[in-house]
C-alpha cells in the first residue's frame, strides 16, 4: 500500500529528571540540543510564524527550540542523517537572522492587508535597513562608502539587499519584498496527494488527501506565511496588542498572539489581562 506518512519534525521532550523544560544548548555558535525528542506535526501549529519572530535573542531562540526544534539549517545544505542534523544544530546567527526576516515579512503583510498609507510603509521598510559597505552590495564600489541595504535570511544564506528607493512606489516595494522573501524560502516545498483511510466506514476505504514536505522547519514556517499573505481561509495577519508583535489570526475575536499546547505559559492575553487587573486594582 501507498500510504504516505505525513510530514513531522523533531522537538526535544523535557530532561527525564523532572526539571520540566528540554535542555537547549547554544555554544560555539550553534544552538541545539542532544537529548531525547520526539516527533509532532507543525503544520497544525499555525502560531509557529509568530513564535519564530518573538526570538529577537539567544534567549527568545533558546524558547523556541524547546519548544518546537531547531529550524534546520543543516538540511538547507546537504543531506545528512537525523541523528547528525540535531546534534549539530542551527547557527544561532542565521536562526536570528531567520527570525528577523519573518517578523519583517509578517508586519509588511499586516501593513498591507490594513491598507497602511505611502508613508507608513515606507517607515516601515527604511527602519529595518542598516548602513552597509558599499562593497558587498557592488563589486568595485569606492573603499569607505557605505548604502543602507535590507539584511535578510534566504534559505540557508543571510544576504544584503540594496534599497530599492521608488518615491511614491512604496506599496508595490512592499508587495515585491514580501513575495521575494516567501518564494525564495519555500521554493523547495512539494505538495503531494496522498491517500488516507476513511474511518467512519465498517469496510476500508481510501480518500485523497494532500501532504506537504519540506526539508526544515523554517520551510514550513515560511509556507504558513504564504498562506497569511494570501489571506488564505480568512487567515491574514494582525498585530498583538500586548506585545506589539505580529500573529497569523485563526479566529477573528483574536488581539493577542495565540498560544498552543507547547508554549501556552507565555500568552500575551493573559499578560495584558493581569495587567489590567493590577490597573484597575490600583
Ligand atoms: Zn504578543
Amino acid at each position: 500500500m501507498f500510504l504516505k506518512k505525513e510530514w513531522v519534525w523533531n522537538k526535544p521532550i523535557a530532561s527525564p529528571d523532572g526539571a520540566g523544560r528540554a535542555t537547549v544548548k547554544v555554544e560555539n555558535g550553534r544552538i541545539f540540543y542532544a537529548q531525547r525528542w520526539s516527533v509532532y506535526h507543525p503544520l497544525n501549529f499555525p502560531n509557529l510564524p509568530n513564535r519564530l519572530a518573538h526570538a529577537e535573542s539567544t534567549t527568545g531562540a533558546v524558547k523556541f527550540v524547546e519548544s518546537y526544534g531547531i529550524l534546520g539549517y543543516h538540511s538547507l545544505i546537504a543531506e545528512q542523517s537525523d541523528d547528525e542534523l540535531f546534534t549539530t544544530g542551527d547557527p544561532l546567527g542565521w536562526f536570528l537572522h531567520q527570525a528577523k526576516t519573518v517578523r519583517f515579512a509578517l508586519q509588511i503583510i499586516n501593513a498591507l492587508q490594513e491598507n497602511k498609507t505611502e508613508e507608513q510603509l515606507s517607515d516601515l521598510i527604511n527602519n529595518e535597513m542598516m548602513l552597509v559597505p558599499m562593497k558587498v552590495l557592488v563589486k568595485d564600489a569606492q573603499e569607505e562608502t557605505k548604502g543602507p541595504a535590507h539584511c535578510f535570511a534566504e534559505g540557508a544564506d543571510i544576504v544584503f539587499r540594496p534599497a530599492l528607493d521608488r518615491e511614491g512606489k512604496h506599496n508595490l516595494i512592499a508587495f515585491q519584498l514580501v513575495c521575494h522573501l516567501i518564494n525564495i524560502n519555500i521554493q523547495n516545498a512539494v505538495r503531494t496527494i496522498g491517500i488516507k483511510t476513511k474511518r467512519s466506514v465498517p469496510t476500508e476505504q481510501y480518500i485523497f488527501t494532500q501532504q506537504f514536505a519540506f526539508r526544515s522547519l523554517i520551510e514550513a514556517i515560511w509556507y504558513m506565511i504564504g498562506d497569511a499573505a494570501v489571506n488564505l481561509n480568512r487567515r491574514g495577519v494582525r498585530i498583538c496588542q500586548e506585545c506589539g508583535l505580529p500573529f497569523i489570526v485563526t479566529d477573528k475575536r483574536q488581539k493577542f498572539c495565540p498560544g498552543d499546547p507547547f508554549s501556552s505559559g507565555s500568552l500575551c492575553g493573559g499578560r495584558n489581562r493581569i495587567r489590567k487587573y493590577r490597573k484597575s486594582d490600583n
